[in-house]
Parts: C-alpha cells; structure tokens; sequence
C-alpha cells in the first residue's frame, strides 16, 4: 500500500491541502480530479517530494517519512522517497538538447549510476514498448506532443518506481494524439504499474482508473470506483464537478 495521510500545505495564507488522506492498494491507478486550483499538482509534487508537506505522512515502498511544520527531513530520506516515484508532467519537459534516447537514459545513468552501455539498452527496450523506437536518436523538439509525452512516459519509468505520478498527462494534446498516450498508458496500467494520475480527461480516468478521488477546497470529498464517481456520486459536490467533465 501507497499511502498519503493528512497531508497539509500552505503557501502564504492560502492552506491548499488541509488533511488529505489517500491510500493506492499496489497496482492499481488512482484518479485525482477537481476544479482547477484544488491542489491536485501540489499533491503529486508533494507525493514526490518535490514539494514538502507542513504536516502529515508518507509511505512509499518501504519508506516512510512524517512531516512537522517548520522541519525538513534529511535530504537522504527525501531522496529515498523521491527515487521510488516517476512523474509525467503536462508539457512533457523533456530535455531540449539531448535525444530522445538520451532522454530516457539520463536518470538510470546520473541517478542510478547504470553504465552507459546498459542504460541505453534498457532505453531501448522503453522506447519500444511506448512506440518510440524508430526516433531514439531525434531531438524532441522535432516530435508531436503525444510523441514527446510517449517519451518522458519511457523517461519515467525508465528506473521501475514504486508509484508513477501523471499530472494532467493529456490536456495539451489534441484529442488523436491524447489517444496515442492513453493507450500507453493503459498498457502500464493493465501491466500493474501503480499510478496516481490528476486528470480532467474522463476518457482516460473512466479507462484506467481502479479509484477516482474527488479534491475539492484542499479535501478529498469523495472517492470510488469511476463508475460509482462518474455515474452515481453521491456528494452533490461531486455532482456538480463531474458534469465539467468533458
Ligand atoms: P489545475 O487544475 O489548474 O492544474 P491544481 O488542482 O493542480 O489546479 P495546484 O496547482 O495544486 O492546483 O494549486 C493549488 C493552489 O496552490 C492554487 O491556489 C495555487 O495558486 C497555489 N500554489 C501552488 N503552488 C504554489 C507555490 N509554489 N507557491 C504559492 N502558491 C502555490
Ligand atoms: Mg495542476
């Protein structure tokens, strides 16, 4: 189990999360959805530790690490929990200046201490499982955007993280190319990688997600199964949110 408890956060005087609670059973993917500004990006910065939480716990793999205002743990337990997590950002990010397959590489090689020989090989093998073989030596400037997103998916989970974090992985793509990383997606998902993925894209959260949880005011209001969440939700909250949804 992947767990988040009580998590808060806040920037100034806006308190963005005030006690998340959110447990990911192992294999499974987790939707988080909510209006824009709840907290959903904070949360899966906070997740990887890109972002500290004021309070609250964290249990990845078999670390956990509990948070106090005002005092930042070790740097060596941050990184022992930021190395179990991969993230895919909404504008891909991946490296202008180094190729695709380079892309991919750079983590096993600069992280990972893998020799160069070996990164590339298991790059490789990413890349053809994302569809991305045939353009590993291209720069990612000259790809579509569902093509650069299928590589910084490879990038991702190049070193096998405990959780993969996708912070709205489709909504700067055009729907066709939306599709392309959908399916790769989905393929991880079917695969058992174990995902949290903030997301507006119901296609993609009624398709992959085991849990949808819906973050409204830095609060879960309500969480279930995407049927239960898209079809049936019980919290007129997430009655309302859900009717947004495109
Ligand atoms: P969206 O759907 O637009 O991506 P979101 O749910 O991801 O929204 P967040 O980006 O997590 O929302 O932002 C939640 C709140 O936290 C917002 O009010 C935002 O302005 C604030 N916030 C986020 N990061 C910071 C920061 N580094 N410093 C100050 N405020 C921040
Ligand atoms: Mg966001």
């Amino acid at each position: 189990m992947i767990g988040l408890s009580g998590i808060h956060k806040r920037f100034g005087d806006n308190l963005v999360l005030r006690g998340v609670d959110l447990g990911i059973s192992e294999g499974h993917v987790t939707a988080l959805i909510g209006p824009s500004g709840s907290g959903k990006s904070t949360l899966l910065r906070i997740a990887n530790l890109l972002e500290i939480p004021d309070a609250g716990a964290i249990e990845i793999g078999n670390h956990r690490l509990v948070f106090e205002k005002g005092v930042r743990p070790p740097q060596a337990d941050i990184l022992a929990i930021r190395r179990q997590t991969g993230m895919v950002f909404q504008n891909f990010q991946l490296f202008p200046h180094r190729s695709v397959v380079a892309n991919v590489m750079e983590g096993l090689v600069t992280v990972w201490k893998w020799p160069a020989e070996k990164a590339r090989r298991h790059a490789m093998e990413l890349l053809e499982k994302v569809g991305m073989a045939n353009k590993a030596e291209a720069w990612p400037a000259t790809l579509s955007g569902g093509q650069q997103q299928r590589v910084a998916i490879a990038r991702a989970i190049a070193a096998s993280p405990t959780l993969l974090l996708c912070d709205e992985p489709t909504s700067a793509l055009d729907p066709e190319l939306a599709a392309e990383v959908v399916e790769v997606l989905s393929a991880l998902a079917a695969e058992g990688m174990t995902m949290l993925m903030a997301t507006h894209d119901l296609r993609l959260a009624d398709r992959i997600a085991h849990q949808v949880a819906y973050l409204e005011d830095g609060e879960i209001v309500e969480q279930g199964p995407p049927d239960q969440m898209f079809r049936h939700p019980s919290d007129a909250r997430t009655v309302r949110f859900v009717r947004t949804l495109t």
